[in-house]
């Protein structure tokens, strides 16, 4: 989910499992029979976690990203969480889709094994020790993935465990996922960074592969409960959203929900593209252009006749 983070630090390094040419449609194209399976064992004992066991859930990461100034406020320790339900064309994580372990294949020939199953105590062994970075600069965790909500429990618990550890929290997330999961972790969420990708169901449909009635009503609801602050993000994906008419319906619903205040504009980045090579997948933006720095300021002035906050990047 990360737009920038995790791209912009393996920059050029990733990737692949099998060589592209070698790959069978089938795993392109799908998981592994077994890997949703896989996963639902892993979290299947998740359901006993209680206010005094929380540390022992577990689940599938697939890195921890130290010290961004990104996706939050202050420093950050970023836990990104494996398995996504939607399958954006321009997603720069590919290889956090999957719910299974993958084998990538980087640029140097080496390969690296992405997903590793942990719990939440062990995670916060290293978010722990960024505590003093927190202090200073208000930071804490985030939690991104892929889409968290795919590993409920587990990321209910590890937002959990930050806040009594006393730390800032904030997730990344696309809120396809049944609202009793997002209300389950509201009580520790301080930001929710909330995509919202466009307001018509069939095009979101074509370019992500779900409609977005979920994730629409998730956002209302989130945003109802007054639980957390709330701040809309718009990848901006040329082809796919970037009209002045399609951010201007997007600020609209924005600007409707209780207490939003702001949306972050986040430009198409090309830091991916080695990855789907790395990992036997087509790289379906073909060379589409990345937006200006003119065409963004133009959407930004667009957000801001909503009486919102527009942050370009995030
Ligand atoms: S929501 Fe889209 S961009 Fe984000 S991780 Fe899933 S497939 Fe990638």
């Amino acid at each position: 989910m990360s737009f920038y983070t995790d791209a912009w630090r393996l920059g050029g390094t990733v990737v692949t499992g099998y060589p592209a040419a070698d790959m069978p449609d089938r795993i392109r194209q799908n998981p592994p029979a077994g890997q949703a399976e896989e996963m639902r064992n892993l979290t299947a004992d998740n359901h006993a976690s209680s206010a005094t066991d929380y540390l022992k859930t577990k689940g599938r990461i697939f890195d921890i990203q130290r010290y961004s100034v990104h996706d939050g406020t202050g420093i950050r320790t970023i836990v990104f969480l494996k398995g996504c339900v939607l399958r954006c064309r321009w997603c720069c994580n590919p290889e956090s889709q999957e719910p299974g372990i993958q084998q990538m294949r980087l640029a140097d020939g080496s390969v690296r094994i992405v997903g590793e199953d942990t719990t939440v105590g062990d995670v916060m062994k290293t978010v722990n020790s960024d505590r003093m970075y927190y202090r200073r600069s208000g930071g804490g965790l985030t939690l991104s993935g892929g889409e968290s909500l795919c590993q409920p429990e587990f990321a209910r618990d590890l937002l959990h465990a930050a806040k009594d550890e006393g730390f800032s929290t904030a997730m990344e997330s696309m809120a396809c996922a049944d609202y009793s999961h997002i209300e389950a972790l509201l009580p520790w969420l301080d930001q929710y960074l909330m995509d919202i990708k466009h307001m018509n169901g069939e095009k979101h449909r074509e370019f992500t592969g779900r409609d977005n009635a979920l994730m629409l009503e998730n956002a209302r609801r989130t945003a109802a409960s007054g639980q957390c602050e709330l701040i809309i993000r718009t990848p901006v994906i040329p082809t796919f959203n970037d009209t002045d008419e399609e951010i201007d319906e997007i600020a609209a619903f924005a600007a409707s929900l209780p207490g939003v205040q702001e949306l972050h504009l986040l430009p198409y980045h090309r830091l991916g593209y080695d990855k789907y090579i790395g990992l036997g997948r087509p790289y379906l933006m073909g060379d589409i252009p990345v937006p200006s720095r003119e065409k963004m300021l133009c959407l930004k002035n667009v957000v801001e006749q909503h009486h919102l906050h527009c942050v370009i990047g995030g």
